[in-house]
This record gives C-alpha cells, sequence and structure tokens, in this order.
C-alpha cells in the first residue's frame, strides 16, 4: 500500500513569487492582496544563482527545486520559460528541478507545446476542485477550461489539488470519485478561514464514508489523502509544549517575493498579508516551541494529527501557533473514519509489509481511543 511521498529533506527549496496576478477569484483564496506585478528575469537569475551557492556550502543540501509561484504563475510565462531554457544550458552545477502551482487556465497550445518539451525538468501541480459543478462554484470557470489530460499525460503521477469548501462539502466524494475514475490522484484540504461547524463535521465523516467504502470495494483507486495518514494518539512527544511541525517554512525552504525580499514562506509575503504585516523570514524563530505549540492544543491526543499551517495561523489569528478550533470537530471526523478505513484496508493486505504493519497498528490503538469520542458532543481538546 502506498502510504504517501515523504519528501527529501536534502532538497532545498526556493519559491519565486514571480508574480501578485490571477485571473481567477475563486472563493476561499487566501490572498487577499493580488494586483498586476511581477519579478523581473534579471532579478529571478540572480536569486537562483544565490541560492546554488548556499545549497552548495550546505551541509544540509544536496539539490535545489525551483518553485513558480503566484498568483498564477502563468500570467508570467515567459520568466518560467527563460529560466528553465537558462538552466537547461547547465548555468548551474547542482542537482534542480523547477515545479509550478497552476489553476491550469492558462495554457495556449504553444504554451502546452514547451512543456511536453521540457516535462523533465519542470512539473506542474494543477488545482481543480471536483465535479465541472465544484470547480465552478469554487473558482468561477468552466470544467472545460483546464486540460486535465494533458497534466496526466506528461506528469502522471502528480496529484490534482483540491480545496473543499462549504459549498463543495456535500458533493466531496462525488467530486473525488469523478477524478479518480478518470485515472487522476486526489489530494484534498480543507479551506481556510471558514467557520466550519458540528453540521459540516457531520456531513465531513459521511462524506468520507462513502469514500471509504469505495476505496475498500474497488482496490484499483488509490485512496485520497485524508483517509491514509499516519494516526498516532499514544507515542506523542514526552515534552507537552512539542507539536510537530508541519512543513518546511524558513528552513527547508525559502520564498523570495517580486522584489526580492526574503520570507519563510508565501504564506508571509505582502500578497496574502499586506506590505504592513508581510513577515520578513529573518523576524521569526522558525525552530522556537513559541512558533508551533498552541497552549490550548497541548493535552489533545490529535495533536500531531491535527494540520497546522503557521502562515494561515499568523494570518487569521495573529500568532504563528494559534490553531483554528472550529476544525476540531472536522480533524475529529477525519481521524475517526482513518482509523477505521485504515483498520479494515490492512485485514485486506495479503502481505503486510513493515509500513502497512505500523500504520495498521497505531490506526487501531487510535480507533479504541477515538471511538469514545462523540463528533456532536464531544469538546476539544480531545483527551482519551
Ligand atoms: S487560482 Fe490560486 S491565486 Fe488565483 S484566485 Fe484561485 S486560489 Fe487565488
Ligand atoms: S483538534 Fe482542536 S484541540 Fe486538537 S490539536 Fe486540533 S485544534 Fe487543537
Amino acid at each position: 500500500m502506498d502510504w504517501g511521498y515523504e519528501g527529501s529533506t536534502r532538497r532545498r527549496t526556493c519559491m519565486l513569487m514571480v508574480t501578485h496576478a490571477c485571473n481567477l477569484n475563486c472563493s476561499y483564496c487566501y490572498e487577499s492582496y493580488k494586483k498586476n506585478a511581477y519579478m523581473s528575469l534579471d532579478l529571478a537569475k540572480e536569486i537562483i544563482l544565490r541560492e546554488v551557492q548556499f545549497v552548495k556550502e550546505s551541509d544540509q543540501f544536496d539539490e535545489l527545486e525551483i518553485d513558480f509561484m503566484g498568483g498564477e504563475p502563468f500570467m508570467n510565462f515567459p520568466l518560467i520559460k527563460a529560466i528553465v531554457e537558462w538552466l537547461e544550458t547547465g548555468v548551474i552545477d547542482v542537482p534542480w528541478i523547477c515545479f509550478a502551482t497552476t489553476n491550469g487556465t492558462l495554457l495556449t497550445d504553444e504554451i502546452k507545446s514547451w512543456l511536453r518539451e521540457h516535462k523533465d525538468n519542470i512539473t506542474l501541480g494543477a488545482s481543480y476542485d471536483g465535479t465541472g459543478q465544484m470547480q465552478l462554484t469554487n473558482r468561477g470557470t468552466d470544467k472545460h477550461n483546464i486540460d486535465l489530460a494533458f497534466f496526466h499525460e506528461l506528469w502522471p503521477h502528480q496529484a490534482l489539488h483540491m480545496t473543499i469548501s462549504k459549498e463543495t462539502l456535500p458533493t466531496l466524494a462525488e467530486g473525488v470519485l469523478d477524478i479518480q475514475t478518470h485515472g487522476y490522484n486526489v489530494e484534498a484540504a480543507l479551506a481556510e478561514g471558514i467557520d466550519w461547524t458540528i453540521n459540516d463535521a457531520l456531513i465531513y465523516r459521511e462524506q468520507l464514508n462513502i469514500l471509504k467504502n469505495a476505496y475498500l470495494k474497488n482496490s484499483a483507486l488509490t485512496p485520497f489523502n485524508r483517509l491514509t495518514r499516519f494516526i498516532n494518539v499514544y507515542d506523542l512527544p514526552a515534552t507537552e509544549k512539542v507539536q510537530k511541525k508541519w512543513c518546511g517554512t524558513g528552513k527547508y525552504m525559502v520564498t523570495y517575493d517580486i522584489d526580492g525580499k526574503r520570507y519563510g514562506c508565501q504564506m508571509f509575503t505582502p500578497i496574502v498579508l499586506g506590505k504592513d504585516k508581510a513577515l520578513l523570514s529573518d523576524a521569526v524563530e522558525w525552530d522556537s516551541p513559541e512558533s508551533t505549540a498552541d497552549d490550548y492544543c497541548k493535552s489533545c491526543v490529535l495533536r500531531n494529527f491535527c494540520p497546522t499551517c503557521p502562515g494561515f495561523n499568523y494570518k487569521y489569528r495573529g500568532h504563528l501557533a494559534v490553531r483554528d478550533k472550529s476544525w476540531c470537530p472536522m480533524v475529529l471526523a477525519e481521524a475517526i473514519t482513518a482509523c477505521e478505513f485504515q483498520v479494515e484496508l490492512i485485514a485486506t493486505i495479503d502481505k503486510l509489509d513493515e509500513k502497512d504493519a505500523q500504520h495498521g497498528l497505531a490506526a487501531l490503538q487510535a480507533y479504541k481511543a477515538l471511538q469514545h469520542l462523540d463528533i456532536m458532543k464531544s469538546q476539544s481538546p480531545y483527551t482519551i
């Protein structure tokens, strides 16, 4: 069973905000300060050369990933094209790869043909929100404006990224299965900055259950990420203060804005926070427990399962560590269903490998503890 890619910690990720412009206006977009502004090619090259030097001098990194970000990065396709072709001339001497996250709606025939030629050096991750109606509801764009088959042809292992909004939650299972039956993988996340309710959590549980049953019935479908995460409610760090850090913000990754200023990640840049609140990378102690540990959560058994993003915490609650408590019932619904799925799935595997066994055992232990919690009545922080 494939439990998901865990990433290489030897890879430095350098994000370039190549534009602050976007052609869409998604309902959940957290980039509140979009505008027509672009990074120059000379600045992008200068940053990459500096990052290459950093990787070469570092004991920690061997390779460089250059992520083109926006806004919608393809609003600045000339820069993407020029950088990839420049790198292909062999101008840098560390292993490199380029990546761009895109809404996929700006790929003309000319851009597609260029991507086909350079697909080994640049990978695209497309966002797509489910059925045609879900895409229209969240993103205001028709499903025909994105050529999913093209993405699948060039990067077959790359999952489509789906954002779940309050409006599309009731059709989550239909949306995920619609995409998966066409052969694409899906990774989904709940939208941030939403006031999730107990009722939403009950709907979420119902939708996850439909997906759980579909995956158990049809092994040809790859279970989506919300049901396969490792669930450990016992073996948590001894120090209550320490909570799992979820990403490489400020450590494995760095973001350069269109003017070359450095941030821990895109979430701290002016396009997200406005220029007065934007937080430069050097202004934050990324490793300190204060940056990652929420006092409210220190006794919660789901504290290492519950996703937390310092960037969203800072944008919506003004502190890097403070999580959104409207997520608690949603996280509980997800944890219980994921436990049930993993336990039932393990029972169907003939030959377990070590990772299967670890997942199965942790899920079984977690299930014994979590089944006593009630999505409607139990109050967070959840204890057992
Ligand atoms: S495509 Fe991305 S940047 Fe553009 S509006 Fe949607 S979420 Fe925001
Ligand atoms: S479920 Fe709620 S209390 Fe538990 S870790 Fe997440 S936000 Fe904190």
